[in-house]
């Protein structure tokens, strides 16, 4: 099957846009994900899909936990500064939560702990057991068909 048309296909599914976030030692570090869902609300359990080559999938290995930031309607920019598609070096003045950096202003900040990581394919499968939560009111930064969408 052509690799276009199963992403043409996938993209046909709304969805919002997150950065998920790390830390090992004191180093931060950032990446954006829309392959992020809810599992499980008893534990309460969510799922991202990390490339087997972004950085970020080394990092949580190690450092065995990770947050994901629900992106608002006005932080495109920086959805498209964690996908690495605007090519300079920014200082990123993130929030501090439950000991992980965290976007400032998402509408949903959250931390979790590795519960299992699954290798499937060319992506892990990466479900996080929920260990904090805060949620802020505003519109959600939407992504269809490869481009970002505002949810009205
Ligand atoms: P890097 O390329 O290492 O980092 C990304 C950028 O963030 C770089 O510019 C880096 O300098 C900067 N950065 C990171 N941390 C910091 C910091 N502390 N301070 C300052 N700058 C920092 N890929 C997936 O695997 N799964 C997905 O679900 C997924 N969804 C996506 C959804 C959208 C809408 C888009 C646009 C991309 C998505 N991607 C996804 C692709 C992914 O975001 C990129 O491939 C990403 O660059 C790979 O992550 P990395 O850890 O290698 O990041
Ligand atoms: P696109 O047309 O490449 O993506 C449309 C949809 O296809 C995405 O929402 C996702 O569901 C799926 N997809 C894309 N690349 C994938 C991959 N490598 N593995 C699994 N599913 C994938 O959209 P775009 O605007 O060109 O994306 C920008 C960049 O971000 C591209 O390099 C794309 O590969 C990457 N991306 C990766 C993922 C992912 O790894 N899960 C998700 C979205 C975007």
């Amino acid at each position: 099957m052509d690799d276009r048309l199963f992403r043409t296909a996938m993209g046909k599914f709304a969805t919002g846009v997150t950065v998920i976030t790390t830390k090992v030692g004191e180093n931060a570090h950032g990446m954006t994900a829309n392959a992020f869902m809810s599992v499980s609300l008893d534990p309460k359990l969510v799922l991202i899909s990390i490339g087997e080559k972004a950085n970020m999938n080394q990092l949580i290995k190690e450092s065995g936990k990770f947050a994901v930031s629900v992106l608002n309607d006005e932080q495109q920019d920086l959805s498209a500064y964690f996908a690495g598609q605007i090519k300079e070096d920014r200082e990123i003045e993130f929030d501090d939560f439950n000991e992980l950096p965290v976007i400032k202003d998402a509408l949903v900040n959250l931390t979790c702990n590795v519960h299992e990581a699954v290798v499937a394919g060319d992506h892990t499968l990466y479900i996080g057991e929920v260990t904090d939560l805060r949620v802020t009111d505003g519109d959600a930064l939407g992504f269809f068909e490869g481009k970002y969408r505002k949810v009205v």
